[in-house]
């Protein structure tokens, strides 16, 4: 999986207006609040990957 994930809207405001942090990898800064963040990959869940799909299947 790629770490190169970006954002798509600020998480704080919805702004779309995006750049990466002066803080290194991961962070991002907002034009439209001023905040600064981090996205940080935490790790695959539990469940996988089989999501709803499955439960259909069931009889
Ligand atoms: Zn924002």
């Amino acid at each position: 999986m790629s770490e190169r994930a970006a954002p798509f809207y600020c998480p704080y405001c919805g702004e779309e207006d995006l750049r990466p942090g002066e803080e290194g990898h991961g962070a991002w800064e907002c034009a439209g609040c001023n905040r600064a963040f981090r996205l940080k990959f935490l790790g695959l869940l539990a469940r996988g990957l089989d999501g709803p799909d499955t439960e259909g299947k069931r009889i």
